[in-house]
């Protein structure tokens, strides 16, 4: 795709000027395909539009908030019904209770619910809470795991000093010799375990939890009353309606969701369970926009469509359709190709792409076909999305990975993925 006299490159002239970097964040193109928009003009449903009016089928889903589809007419609805009404107001309306109420009614695990509007703010509220109710200060995580941009986890050195990583342990995710390594080393000093849903790092293969590992992690915290925390802020809502360990029969004493909340509404929150509730409320916790009524409102309907629509068994089975598509159309190219991770949520890899070079021409490829996809993060289903969508998905993939096939013996490195050396 020609970007040199497009709108997205006149934008990226002018954010140059005026934003640092020209860009900021998880949703910078510049670890993407150079042809990659910055930016964009608007989305219905499953599609989203580039500002030099180009509709893609969109698999990154606003990397996580759109569960739905975007401008879901029910849950905007809900929202700006609700912004007619009040929204940003002096004390929090009758909403945050009603939603307190039905999301402890909803996960297992949770008695109590504190909301807030990133994922960041529900993790690092996880961390002081478990550091309070314990008087301790260690924590164990695991090597490569997201939780935030908050200086005690964000993964980039820049701006953060040693201690901010202070009294940290990480392990091996899924590695229960190396969790119980950490948790030898914490001794009586362990506060908390925070866990992923699933491993969900950039990069690298996507992996299930280990049922001993989740169980190892229950026990340790157990035995040392240490809190056990599931980051689902990613994973939410897409893999259960209850926590996504649920499904595996380890529940956590604090649990940190955002993302798909209020399906793309600014709404982030911290469940906990009883144990933690001293903690949490002596922990001041607070901001400007975390008693916001219009996202809550957006939120309950979120939460109404979970429970009264097929959408989960919709987003499997789209998603497995797609899985098994693209495993298909890959083999009979003769290529080596991974999908990864719970088909509500994939990610694809080429075996022998070190720098990507693969990933990134097959996905520029279906890119130029109206299909956004990621060469290294992993995707989200939503469930605007079709069964033809995912076919014309599957059509385009073909021809792409014949496209891929023509270009292989002559694709040069990515020299800005060489990082990637020492990481993968
Ligand atoms: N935890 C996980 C697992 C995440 O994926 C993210 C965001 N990608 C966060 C925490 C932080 O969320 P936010 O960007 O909303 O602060």
């Amino acid at each position: 795709m020609d970007r040199a006299n497009s709108l997205d490159r006149a934008l990226r002239d002018r954010a140059a000027a005026v934003i640092p970097g020209g860009m900021f964040g998880h949703q910078s193109v510049a670890l993407l395909p150079d042809d990659y928009p910055q930016f964009f003009a608007k989305a219905e449903g499953a599609h989203l539009w580039d500002v030099d009016g180009n509709r893609y089928l969109d698999f990154m889903c606003a990397y996580g908030p759109n569960l739905f589809g975007y401008g879901h007419p029910e849950i905007d609805a809900a929202y700006v019904r609700q912004l007619s009404v009040g929204d940003t107001l002096t004390g929090p309306t009758e909403l945050m209770v009603r939603l307190a109420e039905e999301w402890t009614a909803q996960v297992t695990h949770a008695d109590w619910a504190i909301f807030c509007k990133n994922g960041t703010d529900a993790t690092s509220m996880a961390l002081s809470i478990a550091r309070q109710h314990t008087k301790r200060k260690t924590i164990i995580r695991a090597k490569g795991a997201y939780h935030g941009a908050a200086a005690w986890c964000s993964g980039r050195p820049a701006g953060t000093i040693e201690t901010d990583k202070a009294f940290q342990i990480l392990c091996d995710y899924n590695d229960v010799a190396s969790l119980e390594a950490a948790a030898g080393e914490a001794g009586d000093d362990l506060a908390a375990i925070f866990a992923a849903p699933f491993k969900h790092d950039a990069f690298v293969d996507q992996h299930e939890p280990d049922l001993a590992y989740a169980q190892m992690a229950r026990q340790i915290c157990d035995r040392t009353g240490a809190l056990l925390i599931v980051d689902e802020v990613r994973a939410g809502l897409r893999l259960s309606r209850d926590l996504s360990w649920s499904r595996i029969g380890v529940q956590p004493d604090l649990s940190s969701w955002g993302k798909c909340l209020a399906n793309g509404h600014p709404l982030s929150m911290l469940l906990g369970s009883d144990k933690a509730r001293k903690a949490a409320s002596q922990v001041y916790t607070t901001g400007s926009f975390w008693y916001q009524a219009a996202p809550m409102a957006a939120s309950l309907e979120t939460l109404r469509l979970a429970r009264d629509t097929d959408y989960l068994e919709r987003l499997q089975a789209l998603g497995d359709r797609l899985a098994d598509g693209l495993k298909e159309r890959a083999q009979a190219a003769g290529l080596g190709f991974r999908v990864s991770g719970p088909v509500q949520m994939p990610l694809f890899l080429f075996d022998d792409d070190p720098d990507l070079r693969k990933g990134f021409c097959w996905s520029s490829e279906m890119l130029a076909r109206g299909i956004y996809v990621h060469p290294w993060h992993n995707m989200f289903m939503c469930a605007a999305m079709t069964e033809a969508d995912i076919d014309g998905a599957l059509e385009a993939a073909e021809a792409s990975f014949a496209a891929l096939k023509r270009q292989a013996p002559s694709l040069a490195p990515v020299a800005k993925m060489s990082f990637l050396a020492g990481v993968r």
